[in-house]
């Protein structure tokens, strides 16, 4: 027989990226008695793990988001939870950070100025915070870089990486940014870069490691010598830091920063006293619009947690939130939250483009929320009484186009603590 658990607590939070673990955090702060309940990681885990508020509109990289503000659409988000204020937002942003100051220690940056760092990729992003052991891919207007690639490696190639900064640097007006590309060889055949941390684990590979380093001090004179985030503790890349300027450049998965920040956060939590459930099968009960407990079943054991709100944090079609089903009865296709089988939008030929580079409605999608962070339908009434939303799973933005991603998780959990502090859950 299945053996039945129950549990209950104030709010139950459904999703443990970015959004779902800042949520679980600045509610157990408040004294709100808090549980997370999650299928495992999401897109938080595959980002760069840097901080991106606002950095674009219209193709055009802004110096802050405070820059933008007046430009996004009533609808953004930014607009709706700060009632269009934008030193409601700009305080908001700044007391969010302040209460996770744990976070911040991994972090440097500012959220009012946006800076400008150079990606794996060699293209050039404005961001707001980045982790520190990223500090030496900020663009300096005559800044002096090395890619480091291994012999043999092919995960990514720096001379290729070299090129593609000078060339996106003199489109930007940078002349004077130098660029190099070199692979090394360390005596040891690496399989790919990701090996890296463990190989340097071994005496004799370090110390031909930071004498290759040395010897490329010497030939180069770089400001930093970028390599791809691969270190899960950045102690060890410390370490290095004391006699080189060797850099993480932001990268996504697979890369290790997203995932660090992902683990930071869940560590902040678990460590608060949160219990975080891992869910492989989650069943909501709802009824006359208002949730009642979710069940969630994991081999034999089954535990229903019972909560007076519930905050949906699964993320966009990424993270897991979003899920895309054909209609039995049309064949047509619908965008649907995983968890409550919410309706979002009808999905037209129009909604995919074939050119991946013309904008993408798709990636817009998401809830339309009111300025408590409910998801509303388009007669503007709250879908179900006791559900709210944090995070990707949020509409009305774009976050290739604007560069808004992690800013977004930041600012609603932040937001919606204290609206439910506030309510008294
Ligand atoms: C490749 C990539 C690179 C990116 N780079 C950047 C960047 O450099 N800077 C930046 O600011 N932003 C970046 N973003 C965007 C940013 O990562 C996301 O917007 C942000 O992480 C979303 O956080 P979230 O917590 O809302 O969702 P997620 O991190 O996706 O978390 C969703 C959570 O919900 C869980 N979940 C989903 N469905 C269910 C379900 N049915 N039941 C239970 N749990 C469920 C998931 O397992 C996960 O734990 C990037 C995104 C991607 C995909």
């Amino acid at each position: 027989m299945r053996k039945m658990i129950r549990r209950d607590v104030d709010v139950l939070v459904i999703g443990s990226g970015a959004a779902g673990l800042l949520t679980a955090y600045y509610l157990i702060n408040r004294n709100i008695r808090v549980s997370v309940v999650t299928k495992g990681y999401g897109a938080t885990a595959m980002s760069s793990g840097c901080f991106d508020i606002l950095g674009m509109l219209d193709n055009k990289f802004l110096e802050s988001f405070r820059e933008g503000f007046d430009r996004l659409p009533d609808s953004h988000p930014y607009r709706v939870i700060s009632m269009n204020k934008l030193t409601t937002l700009l305080n908001l942003f700044q007391s969010a950070l302040r209460e996770a100051n744990s976070i911040l220690d991994l972090y440097m940056g500012e959220v009012t100025r946006n800076i400008n760092v150079i990606t794996l990729f060699g293209t050039i992003k404005p961001t707001a915070l980045i982790q520190k052991s990223m500090k030496g891919s900020i663009l300096l207007p005559d800044g002096k870089y090395l890619f480091l690639g291994f012999n043999n490696v092919f995960d990514y190639n720096p001379k290729l990486q070299a090129r593609m900064l000078l060339s996106f640097a003199r489109i930007m007006g940078f002349k004077n940014i130098r660029a190099f590309g070199e692979r090394i060889n360390l005596g040891i055949n690496i399989p790919s870069i990701h090996f890296l941390p463990v190989l340097l684990r071994r005496k004799k590979i370090h110390d031909a490691f930071m004498n290759t380093l040395d010897n490329l001090m010497n030939k180069y004179s770089p400001d930093s010598i970028l390599i791809p985030p691969v270190f899960d503790k950045i102690e060890y890349l410390k370490d290095i830091q004391d006699d080189f300027p060797l850099y993480e450049v932001p990268s996504a998965s697979p890369y290790k920063a997203g995932l660090r920040l992902n683990r930071l956060l869940w560590r902040l939590v678990e460590s608060s006293g949160v219990p975080i459930y891992h869910a492989e099968d989650l069943r909501a009960i709802v009824a006359r619009r208002e949730i009642s407990k979710i069940t969630i079943r994991k081999n034999e054991k089954e535990t229903e947690i019972h909560a007076n709100i519930f905050v949906l944090a699964t993320g966009d079609l990424v993270g897991g939130g979003l899920k895309i089903v054909t209609k039995k009865s049309s064949l047509e296709k619908e965008l649907i939250d995983s968890v409550f089988g919410l309706k979002i939008a009808n999905l037209s030929k129009k909604t995919f483009r074939d050119d991946i580079f013309s904008n993408h409605n798709l990636s817009k999608f998401g809830f339309k929320i009111n300025e408590n962070l409910q998801p509303i339908s388009e007669s503007n009434e709250p879908m179900i009484d006791n559900l709210y939303v944090t995070g990707a799973i949020i509409g009305g933005y774009d976050i290739n186009e604007e560069k808004s991603g992690l800013g977004i998780p930041l600012v609603t959990a932040f937001r919606l603590s204290n609206l439910l502090k506030k309510a008294e859950v």
